[in-house]
């Protein structure tokens, strides 16, 4: 189906075309009918799918008639990164239209916002923090506001901004469309939905093909102190492009950094403690090529849409197996080809088999001689509908490379 028929207006049209999309994805699909028609919305849906498309382009339609730079669409996301991104791409969707983005999040001064705010904004993406406190300072005025989006609102829970959320829509005018996008669906979100929606529709897609069934994922059994060195060792014997890294604690970012640009490559890090302005020079090295690893922690990392990632690395078992999904569509983006490494020390093998439990297969290991650990005892034979997974064990001798 072409966008034409999705009813948008030519300057849409125009700008769709200009991102280079040639057919709405799933999600868009279903989403841009149901907010024309005025609808709330539900949508059970990564990042990935095109969700921002989805909501931004009829709510960009809807506002067109301008009404004079007055607050009409609050966008509240968990993370700044992807505040970032979704003001870029009501910035790139609106391009042939007037109206004024504004973005307002955490860790940089406040007064440029404040100037933006008064000024007035038609759109308004933001972190639920710092959106508290221009509320407080009396910045933003709600009374014109027609369509509100939680973005990643499960993303939001885990992160504890849930209260913050609450409190702001309890400010918002009761008469208004409101779309909540989540990647899961936990109680406390369906309970949240059942709060804030009227009469929903329901949009439920996955990535266009699903990470678990695309990435080629391996997993290495390494005591915890030789995962440095065999990460070292893989990124200067494999043809490693562009690595993600994910640590479970910002100081093992840091000390992994560290040590691998000791031994030459070229590593940044993304974590809670760096600054904005930090995370911005870390992220454009890494997405520019000039860096080729970039070591971040989960929530660092969280709704990051970065293409071409050749590899993701789980230099720690994530302890939550949906993480594990998560992280791993970092890479294999639109089809291309894509590698999940997994490095599992011993006490670690309860987490990898949960993961192995929620994907429903098997991650085959492979050894490197001088670096890998024999595997566990008794890996379980796992058996999902008729098929039999058998867990295979792959040698590669140092220096080689599977395929
Ligand atoms: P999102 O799920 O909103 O994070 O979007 C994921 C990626 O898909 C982004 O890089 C978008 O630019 C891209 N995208 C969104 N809609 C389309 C489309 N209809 N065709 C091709 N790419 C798209």
């Amino acid at each position: 189906m072409p966008f034409a028929q999705l009813g948008l207006v030519p300057e849409l049209l125009r700008a769709v075309k200009h991102a280079g999309y040639e057919t709405p994805t799933p999600i868009q699909v279903q989403a841009i009918p149901a907010v024309f028609a005025g609808k709330d919305l539900f949508g059970c849906a990564q990042t990935g799918t095109g969700k921002t498309a989805a909501f931004a382009l009829p709510i960009l339609q809807r506002l067109k008639p301008g009404k004079g730079r007055r607050l009409r669409a609050l966008i509240l996301t968990p993370t700044r990164e992807l505040a970032v991104q979704v003001a870029e791409s009501f910035g790139a969707y609106g391009r042939f239209l007037s109206l004024r983005i504004g973005l307002v999040y955490g860790g940089v001064s406040l007064s440029p916002q404040e100037n933006d705010l008064r000024r007035g904004v038609d759109v308004l993406v933001a972190t639920p923090g710092r959106l508290m406190d221009h509320m407080s300072r009396g910045n933003v005025d709600f009374q014109h506001l027609e369509f509100l989006v939680l973005d990643e609102a499960d993303r939001m829970l885990d992160m504890g901004f849930i209260d913050d959320v609450k409190d702001i829509i309890r400010t918002l005018p009761k008469k208004r469309q409101t779309l909540l996008f989540s990647a899961t669906m936990p109680y406390a979100i369906q309970r949240l939905a059942d709060e804030i929606l009227r009469d929903p529709v329901g949009i439920e897609v996955t990535r266009r093909a699903t990470p678990v069934e695309t990435v080629r994922q391996t997993v290495h059994c390494v005591a915890g102190w030789d995962k440095a060195k065999l990460l070292n060792h893989l990124l200067e014997n494999q043809v490693m492009s562009q690595v993600l890294v994910f640590t479970r604690t910002r100081r093992g970012a840091e000390t992994l950094t560290r040590f691998l640009n000791e031994h030459g490559k070229t590593a940044a890090s993304l974590h809670g403690d760096k600054t904005q302005n930090e995370r911005t020079k870390a992220l454009e090295a890494f997405r520019s090529g000039r860096y080729s690893v970039l070591v971040a922690t989960d929530v660092a990392a969280r709704g990051l849409d970065i293409d071409g990632i050749s590899h993701v690395v789980n230099y720690n078992v994530p302890e939550t197996p949906e993480n594990y999904v998560h992280r791993i569509g970092r890479t294999a983006r639109a089809g291309e080809a894509g590698d999940a490494i997994t490095f599992m020390a011993p006490e670690e093998t309860s987490s990898l088999r949960a993961i192995e439990q929620l994907i429903g297969q098997s991650i085959p290991e492979e050894a490197v001689e001088g670096y890998s650990l024999p595997p566990p005892v008794a890996r379980p034979v796992k058996r999902v509908g008729t098929r039999v997974f058998r867990p295979r064990r792959l040698l590669v001798s140092s220096g080689g490379r599977r395929r």
